[in-house]
């Protein structure tokens, strides 16, 4: 027998190490970028076409490339950054594995344009498929443009992976937002498909800030700085009065490296502690700095979760820190002064947080839809109406013996009888369990009903219908009410302008990133507009991707999800009755918007065959 290894040929061995660097236009946009800053440029501009399906530019005015140094930037384990392995405990640069250029090689076509400023010429090239099929002196301003064409043009199965524009756009927004938040000392713009988005010009950490997550952080932002021998923090933090329902507004750096940690994130919010309602999140853009040594980078290809050589540590300086820039502005307000000029200049410093303001924030809890007064949970007055759907509730109910906890229970249908039914509608038969189930029994038997799962279907088919024009009653706000987003949301809001109108929700664009929200559903609470959204928002981004579902299902079911009753809600005898009519008037009452049960039935059979186990 012949041997079988075979070494694979470098295309196909640089294609899959590349997959581990670009997954999607989104990585490529962060290695460029940052590549630009370790160049040194202070100049960057970012330019996508279709979502960076087909474009990803960066050009940027920084040290260019000499002949040779272009050519080699592209093979893998090219750095100019380290030269030996001890340099990888001192890295300041954003790069240094080398690994970025010949990825995006080996998965793109790619144009370069790049001088360096001594330089009389520059030099053009032009790669596929990890090979040069173009190089020759060109004309260049100072600095480097660099262009990766249709992405995976070569990789049809990671092509067709990519999600749609709107998705793709929001991770390459998110990979701008924060190199361009790390550095507010360059200017950065952002093209898309010729219009432009971002133009951040230099300016202070704060003026980023403003820049980027809005206008209404101009006088709510509260300055974050501490040093110590070890580290250094320094940023900002919401006032409370900014937490939001929604995440997003989140941001921390190390050593100017965004990352991700929820370790962290819970030290901010620990921090915070009753100064913010219930499920809200403080908006924070906040840098940590180190010795390098103290970090492990190195740890995840993307660079955003790192290790800590002591993490206990670097949770307590950064609660501390935060509680103290809080205190500060709260309650001492003139003690530290010196500490940051920019301090002086917010209206935090002199106005600190009232009871009334803590109050106020406090007070937008969650709606409380399912009053009285709700119209839009009335149903259908005519009797048979309501009964419309018994036979499919028994047939339904049936189909689920076949699930594992249901199985015993049920023996045979019920059979459907006539309209005097009506009568098992009957108020007064409900009882709720555990402040999760209604029992409900009907001549039929008993019905065990979980009435979160209940009432997210019911909310489920009424938007569904909605989306098909039978739109839920809006009412007009008394005081139209403004809606400050970050440009990522707003983008997301922006796209779903047309949805929300027929869900209730009437909004306006109002300047950049901002919406007035001039009406809102019928049967919501006024004064908690924002929240709603908000809130809408935050279940809408976090809605599992694996569910492929498209942008209105996925709306509609968040908003299911966010309006629905509550398991652990106490319900009263009229609520418990509305619930259960409206159920049984849905197309598909037994399964939950999730495919799990809604309820099972405990007829005669199962109720005496459990008796007599
Ligand atoms: P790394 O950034 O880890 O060194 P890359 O593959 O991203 O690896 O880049 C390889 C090398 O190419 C860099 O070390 C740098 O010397 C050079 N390079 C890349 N982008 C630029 C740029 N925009 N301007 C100047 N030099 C660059
Ligand atoms: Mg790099």
């Amino acid at each position: 027998m012949s041997d079988i290894i075979r070494l694979l040929p470098d295309h196909i061995a640089n294609q899959i190490a590349a997959g581990e660097v670009i997954q999607r236009p989104a990585s490529a946009v962060k290695e460029l970028l940052e590549n630009a800053v370790d160049a040194g440029a202070t100049d960057i501009r970012l330019i996508i076409q279709d979502a960076g399906k087909q474009l990803v530019q960066v050009v940027d005015n920084g040290s260019g490339m000499s002949e040779t140094d272009v050519r080699m930037a592209f093979e893998r384990h090219a750095t100019s950054k380290i030269s030996k392995i001890e340099d990888l405990f001192s890295i300041r640069t954003m790069g240094f594995r080398g690994e970025a250029l010949a990825s995006i090689a080996a998965v793109s076509q790619v144009e370069v344009r790049t001088r360096r400023e001594p330089d009389a010429a520059g030099t053009f090239l032009e790669i596929e498929n990890s090979r040069v099929i173009r190089q020759e002196p060109a004309a260049a301003p100072t600095g480097t443009s660099i262009s990766m064409k249709n992405l995976f043009f070569n990789i049809p199965a990671r092509r067709n992976f990519l999600k749609s524009n709107a998705a793709e756009m929001r991770h390459i927004i998110d990979e701008f937002v924060h190199v361009a938040l790390a550095y507010p000392e360059l200017f950065f713009s952002l093209t898309s498909n010729g219009q432009q988005q971002y133009h951040l010009e230099k300016g202070t950490l704060k003026q980023r800030i403003v820049q980027l997550m809005g206008t209404s952080y101009q006088t709510k932002l509260v300055s974050v700085s501490e040093e110590t021998d070890y580290m250094n923090i320094y940023g900002f933090i919401g006032k409370p009065e900014t937490a939001k329902k929604t995440r997003g507004d989140q941001y921390f750096f190390v050593n100017r490296r965004f990352i991700r940690s929820p370790y962290l994130h819970h030290a901010i919010a620990s921090a915070f502690q009753e100064l913010l309602p219930p499920d809200t999140y403080p908006a924070y853009v906040l840098f940590i700095d180190l010795d390098p040594a103290q970090v492990d980078i190195n740890v995840h290809p993307t660079k955003q979760e790192i290790k800590f050589e002591d993490e206990k540590i670097i949770y307590a300086f950064v609660q501390a820190a935060v509680r103290h820039a809080l205190a500060q502005f709260s309650i001492t307000p003139t003690l530290d002064f010196d500490l940051d000029p920019r301090i002086q200049q917010l209206d935090a410093v002199n106005k600190p947080f009232t009871d009334v303001e803590k109050q106020q924030a406090s007070a937008s809890t969650l709606y409380k839809t399912f009053t009285e007064k709700n119209t839009a949970h009335r149903i259908d007055p005519s009797a048979a109406s309501g009964l419309r759907h018994w036979k499919d509730v028994l047939e339904a109910g049936q189909a689920e013996s076949s699930t594992e906890q249901a199985a015993f229970f049920l023996t045979e249908t019920p059979s459907f009888e006539d309209k005097k039914d009506s009568s098992e509608i009957d108020p007064g038969s409900c009882l709720q369990v555990s402040l999760t189930y209604i029992l409900y029994a009907s001549p039929k038997g008993v019905f065990l009903i979980h009435q979160q799962r209940a009432h997210e279907k019911i909310l489920l088919e009424r938007y569904q219908s909605a989306l098909e024009g039978k739109s839920v009653p809006s009412q007009t706000c008394l005081f139209p009410v403004n809606l400050q987003l970050n440009t990522q949301d707003a983008i997301l809001i922006s796209e779903l302008l047309s949805e929300l109108q027929l869900l209730g929700y009437h909004l306006e664009a109002f300047g950049k990133d901002s919406f007035v929200i001039r009406g809102i559903p019928a049967d919501t609470v006024q004064g908690h507009e924002r929240s709603d959204l908000e809130l809408l928002l935050e279940q809408y981004k976090h809605f599992s991707p694996a569910l492929k579902l498209d942008r209105r299902e996925r709306l509609v079911r968040s908003h299911a999800r966010q309006r629905s009753i509550k398991a652990g809600q106490k319900l009263n005898a009229a609520e418990m009755q509305q619930l259960v009519t409206d159920l049984f008037q849905c197309t598909q009452p037994a399964s939950g918007n999730a495919g799990q049960a809604v309820y099972i039935l405990l007829d005669d059979t199962a109720l005496l065959r459990l008796l007599d186990r």
